[in-house]
């Protein structure tokens, strides 16, 4: 068995990505950090929205911060844009289609993509439109996978905003629409600003969630430390940490907490200089024991949670217990896909198919699907590692 190829590669891959047809799973992938460039740049043209730039390999350098200007006030104004163009069906079946098959060509088998519906009223779209336009935009995706002889599910996470009110009317959005156009609905997320937005005040919505029966992650450990992700862990209680990578914070070094941009030159040195102890805290100790996974996305990452991707804790984290799966985050807003993201955490740790097969395995176990759907994408990932050769 081999993975089905369909439609060249990916955006942001090289020619010849050495993990290109290792079979994939991707977690942490939002919708509107990822449609592609000339896409954008057609819709806005089509809409009427003023870009920075119209070429789009030119948007693409913006988006990443490789061309600096305009400056803006804060990152989240680069989603604003990619969100105007979506406030229609058409534009977001199309960019929701696109994200199928960039996926699939990335060798993605399963694929959860998320977004916020309340970002795409400016039209006056009704939510449950958005939510509906969506999940017709993947599975047009999926059929055109199939029609090409590829093979891919492709499921939806609907995002509340950690920075908005309406995080509990989205749970709702979340609870009414779990189950309708052939399950495309997977669960939900908590988005948006994390530091001086804490979790605790969207307890209203994973209650909801909680009492339906409704699985979701939290973007947790990302601009904020181990209270965030405490609060997200036992008040909240999520199934997986979105990045939640500064849970190495609540490391300890010969007694000492590690800072989540030091972690990785801290423990070299202490390791060089003689026998180095590390201890974990409460929390990371929960994380680790109920083996609640974390959506790590090391590019993303690499750009201000830490500086560069050498000094990212993703290898201690796995050395230390902690079940990491391998995410691109926003594929073009880091110019990523999962083959690039996996070369470079090869060459920076060390990492060959072993330790992704486990990283494809967790997310396979991580994933919001039935327990039957989960044990049959581990069997056909499974035969697909058996096969995989460079
Ligand atoms: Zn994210």
């Amino acid at each position: 068995m081999s993975l089905p190829s369909f439609e060249g590669s990916p955006r942001w891959s090289q020619p010849a990505e050495p993990y290109a047809r290792f079979p994939k799973i991707t977690l942490h992938d939002h919708l509107d950090g990822s449609l592609r460039p000339e896409t954008l740049v057609e819709l806005a043209d089509a809409h009427g929205v003023t870009l920075p730039y119209t070429d789009p390999e030119t948007m693409a350098s913006w988006f990443t911060g490789e061309i600096a200007v305009p400056t803006i006030q804060h990152w989240d104004e680069k989603f604003g844009l990619t969100t105007r163009v979506m406030q229609d069906e058409e534009s977001i079946v199309r960019v929701a289609r696109e994200w199928v098959l960039e996926a699939a060509a990335d060798g993605v088998l399963y694929g959860e993509t998320r977004w916020a519906p309340e970002k795409h009223t400016l039209g006056g779209l009704p939510l449950r439109v958005a939510v509906e336009a969506v999940a017709a935009g993947l599975a047009e995706g999926e059929a055109a996978v199939a029609a090409a002889g590829g093979s891919i599910r492709a499921r939806q996470l609907i995002c509340g905003m950690r920075t908005s009110t309406l995080s509990y009317e989205i749970a709702r959005l979340t609870v009414d629409t779990y189950g309708e156009w052939g399950g495309s609905v997977a669960g939900f997320d908590l988005a948006g600003g994390e530091d001086g937005f804490p979790m605790r005040h969207h307890l209203e919505a994973t209650t909801l969630l909680q009492n339906e029966g409704i699985p979701y992650t939290i973007h947790t450990g990302e601009a904020d430390g181990e209270h965030s992700v405490w609060e997200t862990v036992h008040l909240a209680h999520a199934l997986r940490l979105g990045h939640g990578v500064r849970i190495i914070e609540d490391v300890f070094l010969d007694g000492r907490p590690l800072g989540v941009k030091t972690a990785v030159r801290a423990v070299e040195a202490a390791r060089a200089a003689g026998p180095a102890v590390l201890e974990l805290g409460r929390t990371a100790q929960w994380v680790v024991d109920r083996r609640i996974p974390l959506e790590v996305c090391v590019t993303s990452n690499a750009g201000g949670v830490v500086d560069g991707i050498e000094n990212h804790p993703i290898d201690l984290l796995r050395e230390l217990g902690f079940t990491v799966t391998v995410n691109p985050d926003n594929r073009v807003m880091s110019k990523t896909s999962i083959s690039a993201e996996m070369r470079k955490i090869e060459g920076e740790f060390g990492w060959g198919p072993q330790e992704f097969a486990e990283a494809e395995l967790a997310a396979v176990e991580a994933s919001f699907q039935s327990r039957q759907e989960r044990d049959a994408l581990r069997d056909t990932v499974l035969d697909l590692l058996d096969d995989f050769e460079r």
